[in-house]
């Protein structure tokens, strides 16, 4: 008897074992899908892990119903990794599986499947099945896949439905709810007719008593001849000065031809440009040293302050890596980052970038994750948020991983919750590759592994074109209330430099680490404030919604006229958000043009890169902003930063908050003065002289590094000891309790280490459910993988009483 061990995409730790044929045993590799049942009547897309002929003894090995691939979609490395991430992370290697593929590889029973609307298909191009479920999603909006296995009348139909997803027929219901309209962005090129050398000359000649006209095409001409990329509308107009009228005219005399591409996906023309990069001295240097350290040690820190330069150097690496003919991963702490690095990337590298990330459609993930497989040209790079970590690399020679210390590397919910730097490690690690981390304000975790040599490290301490480090003023929010130097959240100082930016065409940035307009209103009669209904929170007031918010779950109500517990009428608002400021600011600077980036104003696929281009094409004088704005963005016309208030950032609680302090003043003032002028910072705060704020002020991140150092070993925190959060979650308060505790006295009982807890969180109830964590704190010394172990094994026996069954249950290692 023959035997395949697969991973099912499900919350599972299991593996299972499904029978074969002979012949299909001699067909299958691991790394193939195959379509299985699993339970009454489901059938799931399963991934083959191994073969064998043991049979299970403790149930009957069901059939396969049919083999999935001709080849394996996922390498063995691949597969190594989930198993580690599984197992470090502890979770299910379902969950990993699930995780890691594209959910058009993943399809199973209770998948919708929709037309494709707007696509014209030539029926006789169909299969006979591939026409009936055609045909049958005319007459219903989607079908489960469970109802198309009835119309069929056979349950192999995964395979037809593949078909139909690459012919651009069907896709999965959920795309579609995700309403992705790709932006079309309009560009023009010389019509072919004066494509010739002597173009120009035969134009000028039809054009002789145009002027107007004329100046459009000479811009064009030499546009194209700098920049060697596509043309917009957008850009002519502006370089010729002139209309979109006369551009029309153009292309109605058949001069020009009008063409629309996909914004994210313009590649150049697919051609690189011939710009040789040059490193200043001292990226040479810093170059150099990477290249030296790399050939001693798998991971080298690049710690280069903000603006010197750090994109360059990657760039300068990766050609040395493609000429060896390996891949490269440039991993992103968030994919709002990527158009203005894809760019850059594209600039050099022209199409042998590709991009991975959850904001594409499911055709587009399926294609990168196929051609990293194949080691297509297309994808020698591969750039992505977290999830490209999972990517079927099979020559993987060099792993970046920019603004390591972004926490978004680590995913929260759902599982695996893993760290993508630190996977990425592990990963290089099977690659026999290297790793390098960039950051101007590196994670504690990562300086410490520089500081006991077990990284590299390689810093650069100035800016590129030697622009001098922002100035930092400080601006003592005490007394500037005490001596009524305050227009609402703006200090007379912090308005005199915004007036002085402005007056000198210069952009600036406001940050305030908080969206909405101001997060609670507040019964001045008798103090109550709206919490939301099924959240331990308080609701945010949304002003242009004009409506309360809960930012954990999303319920909302209208902004009550009265207090709902006493009714009065006197409300006020208390603490201010980005909404706020924005307001604010249109009655300080009437004239001056502000933006908004936040949450609520980045939504869908190009929300934020609709924001960045207005502020890069200077459209927008003000941009105000949360923490989105710390993230590696260069805009080069800002010469101002104003952190509206730097103390609710210190007070959160949590062992990380001035480490994450430090970072983001430090990533938000690093916008300020990058081309050529010397930017400022003004920083407004309570706490003047605490020493976050002071090691910001005079950029001492050695300062902050080694305070918090010494902090992390009193207080037994990373890097000396690695935490554990377990999150139990469960309607009934009374349950809850008990079973935590329960839990917590079998791991104190059992673990020789400190455990903390049970813990009511500050947020101690979430969609009705109530929370409460235990954090276990690991010694370095001690063997990680046993203690997992032991900890496993308590868990388990929690899960065996009845009464606690119900109690979910969350490992969140290395908890962030
Ligand atoms: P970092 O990532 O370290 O903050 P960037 O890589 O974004 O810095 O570089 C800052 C600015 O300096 C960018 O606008 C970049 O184009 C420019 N720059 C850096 N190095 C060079 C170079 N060698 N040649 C030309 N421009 C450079
Ligand atoms: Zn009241
Ligand atoms: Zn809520």
């Amino acid at each position: 008897m023959f035997f395949v061990e697969v991973i099912l995409p499900l919350s599972l730790a299991k593996t299972f074992t499904y029978r074969v044929s002979e012949a299909e045993f001699h067909f299958i590799k691991i790394g193939m899908r195959v379509a299985v049942p699993f339970g009454k009547s489901k059938i799931y897309t399963a991934l083959v892990i191994d073969m064998h002929q043991n049979e299970p003894s403790l149930y009957d090995a069901k059939e396969i119903h049919q083999i999935l691939d001709e080849r394996p979609i996922a390498t063995e490395t691949q597969i190594k990794h989930w198993l580690w991430i599984a197992n470090y992370y502890m979770c299910g290697i379902g969950d990993v599986y699930r995780g890691a593929f594209p959910t058009g590889l993943l399809l199973e029973s209770e998948t919708m499947i929709s037309r494709k609307p707007e696509v014209l298909v030539n029926d006789s191009e169909l299969s006979d099945d591939e026409f009936l479920i055609y045909e049958a999603l005319h007459h219903q909006n989607s079908l489960k896949i469970q109802e198309i296995i009835s119309i069929l009348n056979k349950k192999n139909i995964l395979p037809v439905l593949q078909k139909l997803m690459e012919k651009d027929i069907i896709v999965l219901e959920e795309e579609i709810k995700e309403s992705y309209k790709p932006k079309l962005v309009r560009y023009v090129k010389l019509h072919s007719k004066y494509e010739s050398d002597n173009g120009l000359t035969e134009l000028l000649e039809v054009l002789k008593s145009a002027n107007k006209q004329k100046e459009v095409v000479l811009a064009y001409f030499q546009l194209s001849a700098s920049e060697k990329k596509p043309i917009t509308v957008k850009k002519l107009t502006e370089v010729s000065n002139s209309t979109s009228t006369i551009v029309k005219t153009l292309i109605e005399k058949e001069i020009f031809e009008e063409y629309y591409l996909q914004h994210d996906r313009v590649s150049f023309d697919g051609k690189a440009s011939e710009k040789q990069l040059h490193l200043s001295e001292a990226q040479e240097k810093a170059f150099n040293e990477i290249k030296n350290s790399l050939l001693q040690k798998e991971v080298c820190l690049l710690h280069g302050v903000t603006s010197s330069g750090k994109t360059e150097i990657y760039i300068k690496l990766i050609e040395e890596y493609l000429e060896t003919g390996k891949q490269v991963l440039y991993l992103l702490p968030e994919i709002a980052l990527t158009t203005q690095l894809v760019s850059r990337l594209r600039n050099h590298f022209g199409d042998k970038v590709a991009v991975f990330h959850s904001k594409y459609s499911n055709n587009e993930r399926v294609e990168v994750w196929k051609q990293t497989l194949e080691n297509s040209d297309k994808a020698q790079i591969v750039i992505g948020a977290r999830s490209a970590l999972f990517l079927p690399f099979n020559n993987l020679g060099l792993l970046i991983v920019d603004e390591e210390h972004e926490q978004t590397f680590k995913q929260t919910d759902p599982a695996p919750r893993y760290h993508a730097r630190d996977s990425a490690i592990v990963l290089a690690n099977f690659h026999q590759a290297k790793v390098l981390l960039g950051s101007a304000t590196p994670s504690i975790e990562t300086y410490f592994n520089t500081q006991i040599e077990k990284f590299g490290l390689v810093t650069i301490t100035e800016r590129y074109n030697n622009v001098r480090m922002p100035e930092v003023l400080l601006v003592d929010l005490k007394d500037k209330h005490f001596r009524k130097r305050m227009t609402g959240h703006f200090s007379d100082l912090l308005i005199e430099e915004i007036a002085e930016a402005l007056s000198l065409g210069e952009q600036v940035i406001l940050f305030q680490n908080r969206r909405g307009y101001s997060p609670i209103i507040e019964c001045m009669t008798c103090g109550h404030v709206p919490h939301c209904q099924q959240c331990d929170v308080s609701l945010t007031f949304h002003k242009n919604k004009n409506q309360l918010r809960c930012h954990y779950c999303g319920y909302s109500i209208a902004k009550p006229t009265h207090c709902h517990s006493c009714s009065s009428i006197d409300l006020t608002t208390k603490g201010f958000g980005t909404e706020q400021i924005e307001q604010e600011l249109v009655s300080l600077f009437p004239k001056a043009k502000t933006g908004r980036m936040d949450q609520d104003t980045t939504r869908g696929k190009f929300g934020f890169e609709k924001i960045i281009d207005s502020f890069k094409n200077r459209e927008i004088d003000i941009l105000v902003g949360t923490q989105m704005l710390a993230k590696g963005l260069d805009f080069d016309n800002v010469s101002l930063v104003g952190i509206m208030n730097a103390d609710n950032m210190l007070h959160h609680p949590d062992f990380r908050a001035f480490e994450r302090s430090f970072q983001m003043m430090t990533q938000v003032a690093g916008r300020a003065g990058r081309s050529e002028k010397q930017g400022k910072v003004v920083i407004q705060t309570y706490n003047p002289n605490h020493n976050t704020i002071q090691q910001v002020t005079t950029h001492n991140y050695i300062g902050m590094y080694k305070e918090q150092l010494y902090d992390r070993q009193i207080y037994k925190y990373p890097p000396y000891f690695r935490i554990i959060k377990l999150t139990l979650k469960h309607k009934d308060f009374e349950k809850l309790k008990e079973g935590s505790m329960w839990l917590y006295q079998v791991l104190s009982q059992n673990l020789t280490m400190p455990v903390l807890g049970p813990e009511e969180p500050a947020i101690s109830r979430i969609r009705n459910e109530y929370i409460r964590t235990i954090l276990i704190k690991i010694p370095q010394n001690l063997h990680l993988g046993n203690t997992k172990k032991t900890i496993q094994k308590m868990l388990n026996s929690f899960e065996a009483v009845a009464q606690y069954r119900a109690i979910k249950v969350i490992a969140n290692v290395d908890f962030y």
